[in-house]
C-alpha cells in the first residue's frame, strides 16, 4: 500500500480549517482533477488522493481519529491497554515451534506447519523527555524487519509461476520415516526436507528474494506518541513487525516507553510534585509567588502563618491522563528557608523579633515548651 499523504497537504487546508473550508478546498481540487475533466496522466490518482483526503476530513469521527493518532489511528491501538512490562515475543507460535521439534509435528500440528501463520512481534524502545511523555508527539522511527518480498507477494516463486504441491510429501509438510528404536521399530513424523514443512514446492525461485518470500527492509512509520505516557508503558502498532509465513499476517511492533528523569518534577501517574522554597517572612506574612509547572509558572498564593512542608494543590496542573478525562494536579509542598549569615542589621531585627514575641529560645517561654504545654492540655 502506497503512503496516504497528510489530508491537510493533501486539500491545500490548514489543519484548524472549518467544515466549510475544507468542503471548499474538495470542490475545487475534484473539478481541477476529475478524469473526465482532465487527461493529465496523473489526474486520475490525484482525483483518488483527494476524495480520500475529503473522506477523512469531511467525517467528524475519521477526521478526530486523524488528528489524534494520524492514519495509523486504525491500527494504532493499545491492544490490551498499556501495562507495565509482561511481554510475549514468541509471536505466532513460538511455542508451537518448541512443539514441533519435540514431536515432529504430528496431531494437529501438522495442519499449522502449512497454514498461514502471523509474523513475529517486534520490539522497540523510544527515549522521551519528560516533557514529550507528558505532551506526546509525532515522530517517524526506522527500524529493521522481515517483510513479506513486493516482488512474489511471499510466494517466493519467480514472476509468472506460482508454487506446487510439494511432490514428496503431498503438501502436509511433514513424511512418514521409520525409525529403529529401542522398542522395535516405529514410524514417526518429521518435516519434509523438500518443502521445508510448507507444504509448497517452488520449481524457479524468485530472483528477489530467491524462494524465501521474505526480504529485509529499513521500515520506517509515524507514531503518534499519546499525551500522558510514563516510562515502561507500552504501545502496540498492529501490523509493524515481522512478516508472517504462508502468507500470515504480520506481527505487530511494541514501543516501549523510557521516560527521562527531570531535574524539578517528580510525577506519579497525573500527578506531578513540586518543591518550593519560600523565605520564613513570606510564610510568615504570606505571599503571592509564581510557581512552576509544566504548563508553565503559575501564580500561587500562600496564605500568612504558612508552615514548613504544608502542600498546596493547583488544579489540572499535572500530566494529561492517558486515558483522557484531563489532567492531574501539581502539588505544591512549600519548604521555608531558614536564613543563614545574616547582616548585623539582620540579626538585631530578629532579636529585637523575639523580644517583642516574648520569646526566650531556652527557658520557658520558648516555642518548643509552647507546644509541649499545649499536648499536656489535649491529653
Ligand atoms: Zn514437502
Ligand atoms: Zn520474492
Amino acid at each position: 500500500m502506497a503512503e496516504q499523504r497528510d489530508p491537510y497537504d493533501v486539500l491545500g487546508v490548514s489543519e484548524d480549517a472549518s467544515a466549510d473550508e475544507i468542503k471548499k478546498a474538495y470542490r475545487k481540487l475534484s473539478k481541477k482533477y476529475h478524469p473526465d475533466l482532465n487527461k493529465d496522466p496523473g489526474a486520475e490518482e490525484k482525483f483518488k488522493e483527494i476524495s480520500e483526503a475529503y473522506e477523512t476530513l469531511s467525517n467528524p469521527q475519521k477526521k478526530a481519529q486523524y488528528d489524534q493518532y494520524g492514519f495509523g489511528g486504525n491500527q494504532q491501538g493499545f491492544g490490551g491497554g498499556f501495562s507495565n512490562g509482561g511481554f510475549d515475543f514468541g509471536g505466532g507460535g513460538g511455542f508451537e515451534d518448541i512443539f514441533n521439534s519435540f514431536f515432529g509435528g504430528g496431531g494437529t500440528t501438522d495442519h499449522s506447519r502449512t497454514a498461514p501463520r502471523q509474523g513475529r512481534d517486534l520490539q522497540y524502545e523510544m527515549n522521551l523527555t519528560f516533557e514529550e511523555a507528558i505532551f506526546g508527539k509525532k515522530t517517524s522511527i526506522q527500524y529493521t524487519r522481515e517483510a513479506q518480498c513486493k516482488k512474489c507477494h511471499g510466494t517466493g516463486a519467480k514472476e509468472g509461476t506460482a508454487p506446487v504441491t510439494c511432490h514428496k510429501c503431498g503438501g502436509r509438510g511433514f513424511i512418514q520415516v521409520q525409525r529403529q528404536t529401542p522398542l522395535g521399530r516405529m514410524m514417526t513424523q518429521q518435516e519434509c526436507d523438500v518443502c521445508h514443512g510448507t507444504g509448497k514446492e517452488i520449481k524457479e525461485k524468485c530472483t528477489v528474494c530467491h524462494g524465501s518470500g521474505h526480504i529485509s527492509e529499513n521500515h520506517e512509520i509515524q507514531v503518534t506518541i499519546p499525551a500522558g505516557v510514563e516510562d515502561g508503558n507500552q504501545m502496540r502498532l498492529q501490523g509493524q513487525g515481522e512478516a508472517g509465513k504462508n502468507s500470515g499476517p504480520y506481527g505487530d511492533l511494541f514501543i516501549i516507553f523510557r521516560v527521562a528523569k527531570s531535574d524539578r518534577f517528580e510525577r506519579d501517574g497525573a500527578e506531578i510534585y513540586f518543591t518550593m522554597p519560600i523565605s520564613f517572612v513570606q510564610a510568615a506574612l504570606g505571599d503571592n509567588i509564581k510557581v512552576p509547572t509544566v504548563h508553565g509558572d503559575v501564580e500561587m498564593k500562600v496564605p500568612a502563618g504558612t508552615q514548613t512542608g504544608t502542600t498546596f494543590r493547583l488544579r489540572e496542573k499535572g500530566a494529561p491522563r492517558l486515558r483522557g478525562g484531563g489532567n492531574g494536579d501539581e502539588k505544591v509542598t512549600v519548604e521555608i528557608v531558614t536564613p543563614k549569615n545574616m547582616t548585623k542589621e539582620q540579626k538585631d531585627i530578629l532579636h529585637k523579633f523575639a523580644e517583642v514575641s516574648g520569646e526566650d529560645p531556652t527557658g520557658d517561654n520558648s516555642i518548643f515548651e509552647k507546644w509541649r504545654k499545649k499536648q499536656r492540655k489535649k491529653k
